[in-house]
């Protein structure tokens, strides 16, 4: 049988008079206009609890878009129920079957759902319009896409046989439920983390984060609409303790597929272990979490380029992506010409309602978010080791706005240097020249992440030295370029060390931990 080979979805550029702006600015008004009750799905049925959570759209927080059913004990319960009912028929089904439902959600997704899901994520994770496509719509096809492809050569990874004997290899779904975990601030790692165990055979219990419930759950109904049979993949928005200390004290736990903080990670890492003795089998715990991922510039920068990296790694997204350049080490010979042209550059960044299609920034995700940062900035302006080199503030009287902040400190090992934010704050150190093998050591001992970083060097022998000293403080380390946006089927991404275990996400390494395969060895007779 031909391989299907999967291309990546082309990103739409929402020019002014375009088709595409038309559609999704057609799509905002409609969802704009309303609350969405959002369910749990449990066995292909939507249930509406007693209890609901208000989302608020972050750049304008008097405006409820969704009211979220709330999962507790007991639909954790039927989500269990639901999935192990659910498991011995998707099991048995062929991939090529599995497959097509999938494939056939990434035509939908290409085609009617695109404005959809993208105006969902725009209002509900306020994204702008371009950074909603390159998630909402082209990640998450391309996750949909490239994961089918990895799964039929992984199926086709098979032993030699010899005479007389015939071996195979039959990669079998893990026995139980998967629990994904899922943060906000991609609709298609939510998405991926629910459908790469189910594309192996797996049944899934997505637990989505609740400022993110709007847009997965259109996912979940796109689905279904692709053919995803009831019980498979099931939906249980609500409260996170309560859900996960229900499944993960169920023997059925099959492994973990976790996106969010390293703490909550643990959480989840520490609680499994405590149970181990009951599982059946041992739980797969795969997990992407926390970063302070860097930008080293070597005097042989190419300034104009660093600079946009900077402004791009730092700022897209108010710096909500893990990925996110948060800590960045300057030479002092460039130092004053790249203060300079970021302070230029950040002074044109718009900051507004992400619907206006004008703006580059929207608001981040919540109130604890906005709290948070808002006194990290505070602190820094009242911290005799840093200095913060941009005047604005935050601001929360419309949406939880947190401007740009650039902030120079003099120790490397400060708190601003080390210690993830997950916003659109850049602290920068400034290192003398000369002290260049230092540094490097310095970027790859002073936190305790290692998931992306990047360096700006046209000197070969420097990119080399940051080659060799950086090799283990990145799992996505880019050479003259900013350190997000990794691209499925281009570059695999994940980190090590305290950033996750580092199983690449669209990568066939990741779909190898949702199998359990078994060795068949026949003697022909
Ligand atoms: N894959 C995204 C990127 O390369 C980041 C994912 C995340 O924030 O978890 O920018």
């Amino acid at each position: 049988q031909p391989r299907y080979a999967a291309h990546n979805e082309p990103v739409l550029g929402y020019a002014p008079g375009s088709a595409e702006r038309a559609a999704l600015a057609t799509e905002l008004r409609t969802q704009g206009e309303r609350t969405v009750d959002v369910p749990l799905v449990i066995a292909g049925r939507a249930v509406m609890t007693s209890t609901q959570a208000d989302v608020v759209c972050p750049h304008d927080h008097a405006y409820v878009l969704a009211r979220t059913a709330q999962a507790g004990q007991a639909e954790a319960q039927a989500a269990i129920a639901a999935s192990q009912a659910a498991a011995a028929d998707w099991a048995s089904w062929p991939l090529e079957a599995r497959s097509r439902i999938f494939l056939k959600a990434a035509e939908l997704l290409a085609g009617p759902w695109r404005q959809r899901l993208n105006a969902a994520t725009m209002l509900g994770q306020s994204k702008t319009a371009v950074q909603a496509e390159i998630d909402s719509a082209c990640e998450l096809i391309d996750f949909l896409r490239f994961n089918v492809q990895f799964a039929q050569e992984i199926a086709a990874q098979q032993p030699l046989s010899s005479v007389g004997v015939r071996n195979s290899t039959d990669h079998r779904p893990l026995e139980g439920f998967v629990y994904a975990v899922t943060p906000f601030n991609f609709t298609a790692i939510g998405g991926n983390l629910a459908i790469a165990p189910a594309l192996m055979g797996n049944t899934v219990i997505w637990k989505p984060s609740a400022t993110a419930s709007l847009s997965n759950y259109l996912f979940m109904e796109l689905l279904h609409e692709a053919g995803l049979p009831p019980g498979v993949i099931n939906f249980l928005p609500g409260d996170a303790q309560a859900i996960s200390a229900e499944l993960l004290a169920c023997p059925h736990l099959a492994g973990i597929h976790f996106t969010g903080s390293t703490a909550v990670f643990d959480q989840l890492w520490l609680q499994t272990a405590q149970n181990l003795p009951t599982y059946r089998a041992y739980p797969r715990l795969v997990g992407e979490t926390g970063g302070k991922d860097f930008v080293v510039a070597h005097a042989s920068a190419d300034v104009d380029a660093l600079c946009v990296a900077l402004l791009r790694g730092a700022y897209e997204y108010q710096g909500q992506k893990c990925s996110a350049a948060s800590r960045a080490y300057i030479p002092a010979s460039l130092w004053p010409l790249v203060k300079a042209q970021l302070l230029d550059l950040i002074a044109t960044l718009r900051m507004g309602d992400v619907t206006d299609f004008g703006n580059f920034m929207g608001a981040v995700i919540d109130r604890r978010a906005f709290t948070r940062l808002s006194r990290a900035i505070a602190a820094a302006r009242d911290d005799s080791g840093a200095q913060v080199l941009t005047a604005a503030n935050p601001d929360d009287r419309v949406g939880y706005f947190v401007p740009p902040t650039l902030v120079e400190v003099a120790d490397p090992t400060h708190a601003l240097m080390t210690d993830e934010l997950f916003g659109p704050v850049l602290a920068v150190h400034v290192y003398a020249d000369a002290t260049w093998p230092e540094l490097l050591k310095t970027v790859d001992t002073s936190t305790a992440y290692a998931l992306t970083g990047a360096v700006f060097a046209q000197d070969r022998a420097a990119l080399a030295e940051a080659d060799a000293g950086l090799r283990n403080a990145a799992g996505n380390f880019y050479v003259n370029d900013k350190p997000t946006g990794a691209v499925v089927g281009q570059q695999p991404f994940g980190g090590a060390r305290r950033s996750g275990t580092n199983d690449k996400a669209g990568s066939a390494l990741n779909l190898l931990r949702w199998v359990s395969p078994r060795t068949v060895k026949e003697t022909l007779v």
